[in-house]
């Protein structure tokens, strides 16, 4: 048992790491993403923990307990994870033995809160520690914007700049992205989702931009990784499981991967099922296809629309491609599979799945009939049904009821400034005293 792991480069041409250069530097200096040298065990006491943050504590304290000490990392998982995480089992039609994980009870309505405010925390305790201020700038166009929006608002020494493509986000998304937060400056941009990514990556090159100390927040940062493994360990002690298998709905696969490190931690996991759209490069994987690559489609599961799923890099340094398809099984579900399983689910069970859910839930289905295997199943519930109205709509011509998270922000007050594509428009808009701070 090895603890407190450093950290390595995917592409191995970079000296380790500690955890705190890891999460602030986001990419290895090669270019390659952070993997842990060590997988450390699973504490004993995860299956007698009484809540969610202390079990979280337990688990982390394994991982970074030495750079950051229990009396600090206590109060911050209490802080970051003060949601509930519920398992739903579904009953009726052939669902018994099919459960949902429910990870859309935090602030912004996805599982990238769990993510985005553990690190936002993590990367204000270090940076309080250094004295220095960071300007994190993200490209959105989904959950990601808003949920590091939230995560990172009113820490001290972090600013947010988020930028997104003007009238190409959903009213609810638009809505969740410009509220009003302490720290954080939304920029609507007058171009495509790529000019905003394509600003951000230029702004970090640009000579304008380098006394501005930068700092990025997507999904292959490892604070954003080590959280994700916390709830996999939460469903098992909830549904006090033997073995159980996990189905994730899938993008970057960063969701999928932090459930690889909870099962190589000895999480008695079965089997792994990714569960993605029509955005299909890693079934074909699984299925012994080459490693090929396609441009992104837009589908109904647009949080899931990645052509080039980040973290397959990260998957193919922690196991070898064999060991990647025994352990994991995928398939791709079409939007209108999607559509058809939120009205099956609903007929059958009652349930009201969001389509990110859906395409989990279809892909769980299909696993049991090839297979015939009655393992346990837990699906993961990644986004709140009513994100996405509109289609819902379309399937069973309801809308989900509105929870309080976004019935609080009608009405609220929202900042944006509107901006032509174009990283002079962005470098105008970073904060200037962070500069003269940094
Ligand atoms: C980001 C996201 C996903 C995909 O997660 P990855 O870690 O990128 O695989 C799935 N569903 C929703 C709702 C998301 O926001």
């Amino acid at each position: 048992m090895n603890l407190h792991p450093a950290y390595r480069s995917t592409r191995g041409g970079a000296a380790s790491v500690s955890f705190e250069d890891a999460l602030l530097e986001g990419l290895a200096p090669d270019g390659g993403l952070f993997v842990p040298e060590a997988i450390p065990a699973l504490p004993s006491s995860w299956r007698s923990a009484g809540s969610f943050p202390e079990m979280a504590l337990a688990v982390l304290d394994r991982w970074i307990g030495h750079e950051v000490p229990r009396d600090v990392l206590a109060p911050l998982l209490a802080d970051a994870l003060s949601f509930p995480v519920p398992l739903v089992p579904l009953r009726g039609g052939g669902w018994d033995g099919v459960y949902v994980l429910e990870l859309f009870h935090g602030p912004t309505l996805s599982f990238k809160d769990f993510g985005a405010r553990t690190m936002a925390r993590l990367m204000g305790h270090f940076l309080a520690g250094r004295q220095e201020t960071v300007t994190i700038l993200v490209a959105t166009s989904g959950d990601t914007g808003s949920a590091v929006a939230d995560g990172f608002a009113g820490q001290g020494n972090i600013r947010v700049v988020l930028l997104y493509p003007a009238g190409q986000v959903s009213p609810t998304q638009e809505l969740q992205l410009i509220v009003a937060r302490p720290g954080v400056q939304a920029l609507a941009v007058r171009g495509t989702f790529d000019d905003c990514q394509r600003m951000v990556k230029e702004a970090f090159v640009h000579e304008a931009a380098a006394r501005l100390r930068l700092s990025s927040a997507n999904s292959i940062n490892v604070g954003r990784l080590l959280p994700q493994m916390l709830y996999y360990v939460w469903a098992v002690h909830q549904g006090g499981f033997e073995r159980v298998h996990f189905c994730v709905p899938s993008g970057n696969l960063g969701n999928l991967t932090g459930g690889v490190l909870a099962a190589l931690g000895g999480l008695p996991v079965g089997r792994f099922i990714a569960a993605h759209n029509a955005n299909d490069f890693f079934p074909r994987v699984l299925a012994g296809g080459a490693e090929t690559y396609r441009a992104s489609v837009r589908t109904l599961s647009n949080a899931m629309d990645v052509g080039v799923p980040s973290n397959y890099e990260r998957l193919r340094a922690l196991l070898p491609v064999e060991e990647l398809r025994r352990r994991i099984w995928g398939t791709s579900v079409r939007d209108e599979e999607t559509l058809a399983a939120i009205r099956r689910v609903r007929a059958e069970t009652g349930y009201l799945a969001d389509p990110h859910t859906a395409v989990g839930l279809e892909a769980a289905r299909r696993y049991r009939e090839a297979t015939g295997d009655v393992t346990p199943v837990v699906v993961l519930s990644t986004a709140h049904p009513a994100k996405f109205p509109e289609v819902l709509r379309e399937a069973l011509g309801v809308e989900p009821e509105v929870p309080e998270q976004l019935a609080r922000l009608r009405g609220a007050a929202t900042s944006v400034r509107s901006i032509e594509a174009g990283t002079e428009h962005l470098l105008e808009h970073l904060p200037a005293d962070a500069a003269a701070r940094a």
